[in-house]
């Protein structure tokens, strides 16, 4: 499947992606080149407030696609497990104020306890959030992460397995995050995309790439262009499925985030247009 080419103005930054600026620089910089949105990470507006973070982001007329990341249902115990959902709804009433469309999740994993136990735990803590959810109106995107963290950060790793959490509560507000670093390999990945499609379940699309010769796989992801992903052939599959949102760029590399910051970005915006 084809992809149109990209537009800017429905393309969005994460903040991570850029971590030595500052959420105003962020926003300066994506504005001047024409990016039309900015996903905003937790620690980007923690010193600032969350107000003080919408200001900021509306001065420059910036869309919000995401607030980056809540979930961690997989607790042991009930108490921990209740402090998480506290937290989670303090991050939807942030996402609110912010004006982001989505909450991010990052499920949880927890060792010694099944996969299959874990997300049990997932089921039933997205379904004690959604009452919140329905109050600031914010929607919950669940991302599958990559097999690799299957240990300690992620139960849900196939798209599938985040698309049957989303039919069992059957919710407007729920649906899933697209990240294609996490998804690219899933040989089920065309008919799930559709799937989702159809259904209205995607909320989100990341894009990255995976280095061939990457030398950490959490912090030398790759720039759209640099690996062996085939970004612009997904972006197809998904806008082709009925997805019509932003395409976020969401990339932690300690190699990008040595380099100047607005060379980066210059070379982030070439990529969108040549290699996504
Ligand atoms: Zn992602």
């Amino acid at each position: 499947m084809e992809a149109k080419p990209i537009d800017l103005k429905r393309c969005a930054i994460h903040t991570r992606t850029n971590k030595p600026w500052s959420l105003a620089e962020c926003c300066a910089a994506y504005a001047k080149r024409g990016v039309g949105g900015v996903s905003v990470w937790d620690d980007a507006y923690e010193r600032i407030g969350s107000e003080e973070a919408k200001r900021i982001i509306d001065d420059h007329g910036l869309g919000v696609p995401a607030l980056v990341r809540g979930g961690f249902f997989t607790s042991l115990t009930e108490q921990e497990r209740d402090s998480s959902l506290d937290h989670n709804r303090k991050l939807l009433d942030d996402a609110a104020v912010i004006g982001a469309d989505m909450l991010v999740l990052v499920v949880g994993a927890t060792p010694g306890m099944s996969l299959v136990e874990a997300r049990k735990l997932v089921t039933d803590g997205i379904e004690k959030l959604l009452p919140h959810t329905e109050q600031t109106g914010v929607k919950l995107a669940i991302e599958p992460l990559h097999p690799m963290y299957a240990d300690n950060k992620s139960c849900i790793n196939r798209v599938a397995e985040a698309r049957a959490v989303c039919e069992r509560l059957d919710h407007d507000l729920l649906g899933v995050a697209l990240d294609v670093y996490h998804i690219w390999w899933d040989p089920d990945l065309k008919v799930e995309i559709e799937t989702l499609g159809i259904a209205g379940r995607t909320f989100g699309f990341h894009v990255c790439d995976w280095k061939l010769d990457t030398n950490h796989l959490l912090t030398d992801r790759g720039l759209m262009g640099d690996g062996v992903i085939d970004v612009r052939g997904i972006r197809g599959l998904v806008e082709a499925s009925g997805f019509s949102g932003w395409t976020e760029v969401e990339i932690f590399s300690e190699r990008y985030w040595a380099m100047d910051q607005n060379e980066y970005l210059d070379l982030i915006v070439e990529r969108l247009k040549s290699s996504t």
